[in-house]
């Protein structure tokens, strides 16, 4: 089996439209554990009613509750999966390795991007809400206004964390999580970093290469 991907990056700093272009080019699985979450609170089921509220903070929730979350939902011996979203801090990392992979060979690429830029993206970011493609109202418009390209959808939305204040948050709680988690990583030679303000072909191409 070929080496797993864990995506590393602040909200904003392009995972998942490169989990997708893998996904739909390479036939990786992508597994979000934000969408994971956001999944059980459209179905409201007891889970997303706990964790919608700590979600609409941008805070993150228990380590205990997305490991278990993902555990259900992952199949390591049948798919190449791209974690995005989870490891978020070292202990989710330690875990990872302990209770998930066991073993399993996994590399973690970083989506290294400066902050500034990410409010303007985040503020700016729509989600197809039929099929979850994303688009961004200034570099990357649907082709018509308010339709989604791949589907056809209508309901082109701005996630509910996507507003000013609730991103300032999350790429607050990022930045304080995420420096041991890469830490970790380096130390046991899984790190990859990318450019992530290089072109979409550019940083796609860097990381088909380590496939
Ligand atoms: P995302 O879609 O990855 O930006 O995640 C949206 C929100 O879901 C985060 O702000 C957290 O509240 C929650 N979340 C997603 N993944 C995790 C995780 N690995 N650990 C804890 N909370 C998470």
């Amino acid at each position: 089996m070929k080496s797993h991907l864990i995506f590393i990056g602040a909200p904003g700093s392009g995972k998942g439209t490169q989990a997708a272009r893998l996904v739909s080019l390479k036939g990786l699985k992508q597994v979000s554990t934000g969408d994971l979450l956001r999944g059980e609170i459209a179905k409201g089921t007891k889970l997303g009613e706990e964790v919608k509220s700590v979600m609409d903070t941008g805070n993150l929730v228990s380590d205990d509750l997305v490991v278990r979350l993902l555990q259900a939902n992952i199949n390591l011996e049948s798919e190449q999966y791209i974690f995005d979203g989870y490891p978020r801090n070292l202990a989710q990392a330690q875990t990872l390795d302990k209770e998930v992979l066991k073993g399993v060979k996994a590399t973690a690429v970083f989506f290294d991007i400066d902050q500034k830029k990410l409010i303007e993206r985040l503020t700016n970011r729509r989600t197809c809400k039929d099929c979850t493609s994303i688009y961004n109202l200034i570099s990357k418009k649907p082709k018509i206004e308010g339709v989604c390209d791949k589907c056809g959808g209508t309901n082109l939305v701005q996630r509910a964390d996507d507003k000013e204040d609730v991103i300032k948050n999350r790429l607050e709680v990022f930045q304080k999580t995420v420096d041991p988690v890469l830490d970790y990583y380096k130390q046991s030679n899984r790190l990859v970093i990318v450019n992530a303000d290089s072109s979409e072909d550019e940083i796609f191409s860097k990381i088909s290469s380590i496939l």
